[in-house]
């Protein structure tokens, strides 16, 4: 399949800055991350999101995709298929079109290719997020055979050349075309184009050379990671084959709320209830942060809903852009029991401000509520 260029994939021009194309991965993130969104195709989706972020969002990388596109980016990989060996001659329909859409990469089974990149989803706890951790994970993947070192014959035996093909990998057939008969070359079913049978199998993993394993990896959660976002680490996916390199693992991180504090990005909000009496007389009252209390001063006459900003009290950017804010919105709370002398005090209140509650058929409860709402 042909890749999509990663600024069409983020949405955004070629001359982007950083901020526009933070600000169109993180949108775009969020609403194909495989944890909220369960349509079809939105995880394949959201690795193609985190894929062209990952480079545009580094600058070296970023250069390079500018410069020579997809191709810049598999330089280590690229070129590896050795051409178009063992195809020789007239080839068929399949050989001009793979040579014109494949660029002759797939051609040669027995040439190194890339393991598969994993994806890994990882709950990981809020105040983790914030500050990092390292971690050990247990995931299960493809590993090489240790009994046959992934060659996939039994130990002391060694691969034979196919009997099918006589170690061509290639096959004539004839086909019936609408420009008549063809004679075409494919793949040798037998031996998958490799030109090599496995006569007598390796015991452990069933000539296949990988086995499925329970490995350990270890994670380190970056400080300030956020929901959705990911890590890759370097050659932890699937084994290469043909001595090929090792594919990626993506740790996609999924952070669990906190009872406390909700953050946006890297800002933290908090809501901090306060008493009547607070809010219209002022207070300083200490207030959680992700990291120590601070004091935090209430004017007098502070209505409900106001917010505060306590500066770079939030989270740590996880590229190291600063820090984030906390955001404090006071909430004043109605009393829902009343001693007889509270009664009496707000009675005398309501009073001093002119209003005769006993006229209204209101209760004395929505009263209160009306007058310290400011209404
Ligand atoms: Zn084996
Ligand atoms: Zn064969």
């Amino acid at each position: 399949m042909a890749k999509r260029d990663y600024y069409e994939v983020l949405g955004v021009q070629k001359g982007a800055s950083k901020d526009e194309i933070k600000k169109a991965y993180r949108k775009l993130s969020k609403k194909y991350h495989p944890d909220i969104n369960q349509e079809e195709g939105a995880d394949a989706k959201f690795k193609e999101i985190a894929e062209a972020y990952e480079v545009l969002s580094d600058e070296d990388k970023k250069a390079q995709y500018d410069r020579f596109g997809h191709e810049g980016m598999n330089q280590q990989f690229g070129g590896g298929g050795g051409g178009f060996g063992g195809a020789g001659g007239f080839g068929g329909f399949e050989d001009v079109f793979s040579s014109f859409f494949g660029g002759g990469r797939r051609q040669d089974p027995n040439a190194p290719q890339k393991g598969d990149d994993l994806q890994y989803t990882m709950t990981i706890n809020f105040d983790e997020a914030i500050f990092g951790a390292v971690k050990t994970i247990k995931i299960k993947k493809e590993v090489t055979c240790d009994t046959c070192d992934g060659n996939g014959a039994k130990p002391g035996t060694s691969k034979s050349t196919c009997g099918m093909c006589s170690g061509s990998g290639r096959v004539a057939v004839e086909q019936n075309t609408p420009f008549g008969r063809i004679q075409t070359e494919r793949t040798c079913p037998t031996c998958g184009g490799t030109g090599q049978e496995i006569k007598d199998p390796c015991n452990k993993c069933k000539g296949a050379g990988t086995v499925t394993k329970d490995v350990e990896v270890e994670v380190t959660i970056p400080e300030g990671v956020d929901n959705g976002q990911q890590v890759r680490l370097h050659g932890k996916g699937e084994p290469g084959i043909n001595g090929g390199p090792a594919g990626d693992l993506y740790i996609v991180f999924r952070v669990k709320p906190d009872s406390r504090f909700t953050r946006d990005g890297d800002d933290i909000h908090y809501e901090l209830p306060i008493s009547f009496a607070q809010a219209a007389l002022g207070d300083e009252i200490k207030v959680p942060t992700i990291n120590a209390e601070v004091v935090l001063t209430i004017p007098a006459g502070t209505q409900s809903g106001r917010r505060f900003r306590l500066k770079e009290k939030g989270v740590k950017n996880v590229h190291g852009y600063g820090y984030g804010d906390q955001f404090v919105t006071v909430k004043v709370v109605t009393p829902t029991k009343l001693s007889e002398k509270e009664v009496e005090l707000f009675r005398d209140l309501a009073e001093q401000s002119g209003e005769d509650i006993n006229e209204q058929q209101e209760s004395f409860m929505d009263r209160t509520r009306r007058f310290f709402k400011g209404d």
